[in-house]
């Protein structure tokens, strides 16, 4: 089998495929000894660039050379790019580089990998989307799509223990964000009258600034400052060695005090060793804000969700592996807590997720009796029990002229909102601005507002508006519709928008002549919004 799971992640990143019997097993890094691969690479020399572990070890004393949390950049406006030996990398190539490790693995045990599933966290819009399956093309990966995260989290949970309806929370503490998710799971059937186990989330939160990394900071600090206690410095007087000698000993420690009450680091400070003590009951002490705002988060996660009654918390995400967390979450919801796989649930719910996708084409391509090979029957047991629900990740719409009134008004009409049912498809007929009109250049938009209309949403030259900054409105593409001569106003110009977690479609059709236009929106493509200030579509209102 060549389909693979991959959770990309911030801090690790790990693949997954289905076994022989269909159970999700994650691909052993055995250079790392490790189920994940350390998000980071090191750009060590022009010939040699690392990826792993050993790449994380040159943070504190390399730092200029290493690369880490590109997760955070990747799909940004106004990306920041990476210089090391005459060559520019963007966040796209570097993370690229993170995938690269991963099919590594699976050739260097012999296997192939072609289609895969990446994941992504549930609140990253169409920019980051498609900035990820990017990165996977670049690495050569067939991405047949994408899900997200909880989602994937949920599907793995479902796989191995669904009894009943339930709704579950998914409490995801990774190293660098923290997302929250509801999901309830169903037994529905599917087009075909096959009961089915369906996923459908329900609400998503959480914040992607909070994570593992916070508590290695806090730590960092404490054996910092323990160390200049000891030997009489100020921590201006810490050498970058010894900061670098920290740096690598605190996440053991940390994953240490998550067994242990206590763990003991050794420090070369300076040249001088020193021991230092912590216990957890300190370490909690010295973090239990941290841990009071993810619990916030939960909070106002469930409050877009009124009434739900949650049956089940799944743990997932490395810092779940802490007792504090567990102990806060169990406070809140007692008995209703269960650690699942928090470093492998995301990445073997992808596997699951992938097989499914290729189930899916293989039964088409069987029916078409084009299937050479014959259906995998073996994936088929397993995957076709599910079947996922997710929510759309922000709203989105064309910009189109409103003629009402005295002035025209260049509006964003929202077809789709924030938290829709994915996939979401929506039309609405438009007609071209002015007689003779020889394009049309449809602005597709996306934005975090649940109104139906945004006025006035971008500038006189077509640039998104910060009119309400929290509303986030960006400019994702335009399609050019060319429209033949002598087109009147009065023709009906049919625009659709479809998302779904892997992007956004979006269709004009000229329902006089039958011809389409479309295209799938791209991150890069090439806006000339100059041009584009006449050529619109206007809403039917003469
Ligand atoms: P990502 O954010 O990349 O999805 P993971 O879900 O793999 O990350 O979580 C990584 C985080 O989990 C890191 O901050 C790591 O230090 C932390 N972690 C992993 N194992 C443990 C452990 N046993 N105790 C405490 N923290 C852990
Ligand atoms: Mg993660």
């Amino acid at each position: 089998m060549s389909t693979y799971g991959i959770d990309l992640g911030t801090t690790y990143s790990c693949i997954a495929r289905l076994d022989s019997n269909g159970n999700p097993e994650v691909i052993r890094n055995n250079e790392d000894d490790s189920n994940t691969v350390a998000s980071v690479v090191f750009f060590e020399n022009e010939n040699n660039v690392v990826v792993g572990q050993a790449a994380k070890e040159n943070v504190e004393t390399d730092g200029e050379r290493v690369v880490q949390f590109v997760k955070r950049e990747i799909g940004k406006r106004d990306t920041r790019t990476y210089e090391f030996d005459g060559k520019t990398y963007t966040p796209v190539e570097i993370s690229a580089l993170i995938l690269t490790r991963l099919k590594n693995l699976v050739e260097a045990q012999g296997g192939t990998i072609e289609d895969v599933v990446i994941t992504v966290p549930a609140y990253f819009g169409l920019e980051e989307r498609s900035a990820t399956k990017q990165a996977g093309e670049l690495a050569g990966l067939h991405v047949l799509s994408l899900i997200n995260e909880p989602t994937a989290a949920a599907l793995s949970y479902c796989a191995r223990q669904f009894q009943e309806d339930r709704t579950i929370l998914v409490y995801d503490l990774g190293g660098g964000t923290f997302d929250v998710t509801v999901v309830k799971m169903t037994m529905a059937q599917n087009s075909s009258g096959h009961d089915v186990q369906k996923i459908t989330v329900l609400a998503t939160g959480g914040d992607d600034r909070l994570g593992g990394k916070d508590w290695d900071d806090r730590l960092f600090n404490y054996i910092l400052h323990a160390c200049c206690d000891e030997n009489g410095l100020t921590p201006e007087e810490v050498e970058a060695e010894t900061r670098q000698d920290i740096r690598s000993k605190v996440e053991e420690a940390k994953r240490k005090l998550s067994k242990k009450q206590s763990a003991k680091v050794r420090i070369d400070v300076n040249g001088s060793r020193t021991e230092i003590s912590i216990t957890r009951a300190d370490f909690e002490q010295m973090t239990s804000d941290i841990v009071a705002k993810t619990m916030n988060f939960v909070d106002a996660t469930l409050e877009k969700v009124p009434g739900v009654e949650i049956d089940t918390v799944l743990l997932v995400g490395g810092s779940t592996y802490m007792p504090m967390i567990i102990d806060a979450v169990e406070a809140k919801f007692p008995g209703k807590v269960q650690q699942h796989d928090p470093d492998q649930a995301v990445a073997k719910g992808a596997a699951i997720y992938a097989s499914m996708l290729v189930e899916e084409v293989d039964s088409l391509s069987a029916q078409g009796e084009e299937n050479s090979e014959g259906t995998p029957a073996r994936a088929e047991q397993l995957t076709s029990k599910f079947t996922v629900e997710d929510q759309t990740p922000r709203s989105f719409g064309p910009g189109v002229v409103d003629t009402k009134g005295a002035k025209h008004k260049y509006v964003l009409e929202n077809f789709i909102k924030i938290g829709e049912k994915m996939p979401a498809v929506f039309s609405k007929t438009y007609y071209p601005l002015e007689d003779n009109q020889e394009r049309v250049l449809l602005r597709a938009f996306e934005n975090m507002s649940t109104d139906d209309t945004l006025i006035p949403c971008v500038d006189e030259d077509g640039n998104p508006q910060a009119t309400d900054p929290a509303h986030n409105v960006k400019l994702l593409g335009e399609l050019v519709v060319n429209l033949p001569p002598n087109t009147s106003r009065d023709t009906p110009i049919k625009v659709t928008f479809k998302v779904d977690a892997s992007g956004v479609h979006v269709e004009a059709v000229n329902t006089k002549t039958d011809e389409t236009f479309e295209t799938f929106l791209r991150t890069e493509s090439d806006i000339d919004v100059a041009k584009s200030a006449v050529h619109q579509l206007r809403i039917s209102s003469d």
